[in-house]
């Protein structure tokens, strides 16, 4: 039977349940961290476990089982937080592997011009991270977290997405690329991550929801990945709304393409990028039970089955982690 790694160790992919496929734990600049640990938490450790603790316990008392971690390398990934909050949460957490920037690369990534896109640093770092795990802490991420945004696919964005796309042909796990939808860049990823060995049917264009361009997000499901409604409760200025996500989700399960639809919130559930609270003083909805409290019943309400609901939370995630080789 394929499994897939969590933190807690190795599911069987057709237990994993009820799955959100893209939020956030913790990001924290781990440099702040080393350096100026007096900078880096603006809340003591231990109120931030609480308070991640808390969070979670919500989302598995709504019947959640499984979380995909998108935190990627320069997100500021923090595995011995998620390794502690997971003692104290029964919920099936995966981690990502992958690089959060729309274009800079640190200086020894740049300055290593990489003979192939096999040896390159990049690809090896996410191979690693799949096949070693994440650090010294054991556990293995499961999937690849890319991302462009309005600076486009640049030289070294489209370095990301090779390497992204030969260690996920390698390893068999996901990929997911934020992207700014507006821009429409969608298939232009797709293209490349095919040419470099991905498969399209493993990848995630993230953040997809924002936009209500139906024939835009109907192209990249007909080219076999999936988008991503995946800032739910996240409804930034010149993005789609909660209505407008609705409908557009209820009208695309109407057309058949359920498995091909994944929801998630994009929550932060802390970061010291900004002080404490005010995400969430500017966006209320931007909760990790948002979908369980009032997307789910949205969708009903627009006659959205219980077949097409169960398919968008359980089986279309969990297909995106039944070829992992490694
Ligand atoms: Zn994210």
């Amino acid at each position: 039977m394929t499994t897939v790694e969590t933190v807690r160790g190795p599911v069987p992919v057709d237990r994993l349940g009820p799955t959100l496929i893209h939020e956030h734990l913790i990001m924290i600049s781990a440099e702040f961290q080393k350096f100026y640990p007096e900078l880096a938490w603006s809340l003591p450790r231990e109120e931030v476990v609480e308070r991640v603790v808390t969070a979670l316990q919500e989302v598995h008392d709504r019947g959640v089982r499984t979380l995909l971690d998108c935190t990627a390398f320069f997100h500021g990934r923090d595995m011995d937080f998620v390794q502690e909050v997971n003692q104290r949460v029964d919920l099936n957490i995966i981690i990502s592997s992958g690089i959060y920037t729309f274009d800079f690369l640190p200086y020894h990534l740049s300055h290593r011009v990489p003979p192939t896109v096999e040896k390159d640093m990049l690809t090896r770092m996410f191979v690693r991270d799949v096949t070693v795990g994440v650090g010294d802490s054991g556990v293995r991420a499961q999937s690849i977290k890319v991302a462009t945004d309005k600076e486009g696919i640049t030289v070294n964005i489209e370095r990301v997405l090779r390497a992204a796309a030969c260690a996920s042909a390698q390893t068999g796990v996901p990929i997911t690329v934020h992207t700014h939808p507006a821009d429409e860049l969608g298939p232009a990823v797709q293209k490349i991550l095919v040419e470099y060995g991905a498969d399209l049917t493993k990848v995630v264009i993230g953040h997809s929801g924002d936009s209500e361009d139906l024939d835009y997000l109907r192209r990249l499901m007909d080219a076999g990945s999936m988008a991503g409604f995946d800032r739910f409760g996240l409804y930034l200025p010149g993005t789609s709304t909660m209505e407008q996500r609705l409908d557009a989700v209820a009208t695309l399960c109407g057309q058949g393409y359920a498995d091909r639809i994944g929801l998630s919130h994009d929550a932060v559930l802390y970061s010291d990028w900004g002080p404490p609270g005010v995400a969430l003083k500017r966006f209320p909805t931007w909760v990790p039970t948002h979908i369980s409290d009032v997307v789910v019943p949205g969708l009903r309400e627009r006659g959205v089955s219980d077949a097409d609901i169960d398919t968008m939370l359980v089986s279309a995630p969990a297909a995106l982690f039944d070829s992992i080789k490694a």
